[in-house]
């Protein structure tokens, strides 16, 4: 039977006895191992009563018999939501109510506590080391199974949005949205069969789970497959490696190690950045130290990508690249939703075969967020220059209005950045009561650098327009990241929401004029 995403990645390998998965210990899963798997994991989904469309909720370790899951939900014409391992179980009640879905898949230290809020839901578990109830009921079943038929438009996932503002969100993704990114995105990175991935992201998330794993199942190629990131296991084990994607983080930490050379560098064809913004300066660095530069792409849970910078041409520092082909990409104002003339800011808009199907069981922000001509409506503040490139300037809820101007957090945390001693910076809005928001630094200095407020201010004087620069400048040792590395402003700004009130609105006697 047709089933849309099966057949067009993963069908053709059920006989494929090359490597799909290389596990740190030099163990390694054929294609043929893991699609058998997926088979037989299929039979259980059904035997305990998955129907086409039904929800499996998963909240497991990542795994090669994780990655059999996903490919049974899909050959099962199940709909997967996998859940970020961080959850409480507070926190999964909600996802379990949103979703309902009809088996539930955990670790099986987390079974009983599940069992309690599982509604009417089968619960079974499956261990990081691949044991569990899930793996002892497949063990007995056959090992081919008839796909489930699904047609294009049919669900796949659901991937629950971060949910910073608000209830968190599912987007629903149909198997078009997935293969099609996933087609795209092979030709323009240019993968072939010869690619080992090194692949240190979580699978809960778009990145590790559709960007990397599909790209590979789509080129045929393989990866090398971590429980999680390590930057010295990653130098120990990119000799074996020809690509790389990761979170930013990752090549900070890299770049901290002597033993990551440019001999090391110099095995992979590829480094591949996105899910939050790379420094300019993290993205020159590393082209000192290896002679290439960093490919940064632009995309998110919603949209699967929808940027990238080029494989040939010029990979620009501090620019998501350009549209992919078959993404139409746009810069509206926010508040009328016109198009803005080329480099103006506005909020960023995609439509394209990679833009979801909307969110599950919430119409009213589906028509919020999804215009009646397709557009999907980001939230990413961002400007198209005159290349072409498309930059991102901060997210929609991070643009600072302090006394009736707006302030892009990117323009002062780029200028901040560039001050000597400078690792890196946030830029919130905090409640003030002249100027509604007032413009907050939070600085992290380089090691060994002790860089007080006063000088911070003083160093952005002739720098900035006064009403962007910060009324007040806190320095930390880091900043709060969530686990695809992007800073938790809205942490920062739960922590100092006080700051003026507190300090009785002391700002450095600036104003905003
Ligand atoms: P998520 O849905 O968790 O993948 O988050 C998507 C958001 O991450 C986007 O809307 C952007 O705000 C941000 N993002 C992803 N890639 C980049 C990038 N290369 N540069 C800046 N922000 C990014």
């Amino acid at each position: 039977m047709k089933n849309h995403l099966f057949d067009a990645l993963l069908a053709d390998r059920r006989q494929d006895e090359r490597a799909f998965i290389h596990l740190a210990d030099g163990s390694q899963w054929s294609y043929k191992t893991t699609l058998a798997l997926s088979a037989q994991i299929a039979h259980v989904l059904l035997a305990n009563g998955v129907q086409p469309g039904d929800r499996v909720a998963v909240q497991i370790e990542k795994s090669p018999q994780a990655l059999a899951l996903y490919f049974a939900c899909v050959r099962a014409g199940a709909v997967m939501l996998p859940l970020n391992t961080a959850y409480t179980a507070k926190e999964l009640e909600y996802f379990i109510g949103d979703a309902t879905p009809t088996v539930i898949i955990v670790d099986a230290a987390r079974e009983p506590e599940i069992k309690d809020i599982s509604q009417d839901a089968v619960v079974l578990s499956l261990n990081a080391d691949g044991s569990g109830s899930l793996s002892s009921s497949a063990a007995e079943q056959p090992s081919d199974f008839t796909s489930v038929a699904r047609t294009a438009d049919d669900l796949a996932a659901i991937l629950y949005t971060s949910g910073t503002t608000g209830r968190s969100k599912g987007a629903m993704l149909s198997h078009a949205n997935l293969l099609s990114n996933a087609q795209v995105l092979v030709k323009y990175w240019q993968f072939t069969r010869q690619d080992v991935l090194l692949h240190a992201l979580p699978i809960f998330h778009t990145h590790g789970l559709f960007v990397a794993t599909n790209v590979t199942l789509a080129a045929g190629s393989a990866m090398i497959f971590l429980p999680r990131f390590d930057a010295e296991q990653c130098v120990a084990l990119l000799p074996r490696a020809t690509t790389m994607m990761g979170v930013p983080t990752f090549y900070t930490r890299l770049l901290a190690l002597p033993s990551f050379t440019k001999e090391l560098a110099s095995c992979l064809r590829l480094f591949i950045s996105g899910s939050a913004p790379l420094l300019t300066e993290t993205h020159i660095e590393f082209e000192q130290r290896t002679g290439q530069r960093i490919l940064e792409r632009y995309g998110m849970t919603e949209t699967n990508m929808n940027t990238s910078n080029p494989h040939d041409g010029e990979r620009r520092a501090g620019t998501v690249g350009f549209p992919l082909p078959g993404v139409d990409l746009r810069v509206c104002d926010p508040s009328s939703g016109e198009q803005l003339a080329q480099g103006e800011i506005g909020v960023i808009e995609v439509r394209g075969p990679n833009v979801f199907q909307g969110y599950w069981r919430m119409p009213e922000k589906t028509a919020e967020e999804l215009r009646q001509d397709g557009y999907f409506i980001t939230g990413d503040l961002g400007l198209i220059d005159a290349d072409g490139y498309v930059h991102i300037v901060g997210r929609g809820k991070d643009l600072i209005i302090s006394g009736g101007f707006n302030v892009y957090p990117k323009e002062v945390e780029t200028v901040i950045d560039a001050i000597e001693g400078v690792l890196e910076s946030a830029v919130i809005g905090l409640p003030h009561k002249d100027f509604g928001e007032g413009v907050v630094a939070v600085v992290v200095c380089q090691a060994g650098v002790h860089l007080q407020e006063p000088e911070i201010i003083a160093a952005l004087t002739d720098q900035l327009a006064r009403f962007k620069q910060p009324k007040r400048v806190i320095i930390v040792e880091e900043l709060p990241r969530n686990t695809m590395g992007k800073v938790q402003k809205n942490l920062l700004r739960e922590q100092h929401t006080n700051l003026f009130n507190r300090d009785n609105g002391r700002d450095n006697g600036r104003d905003n004029g």
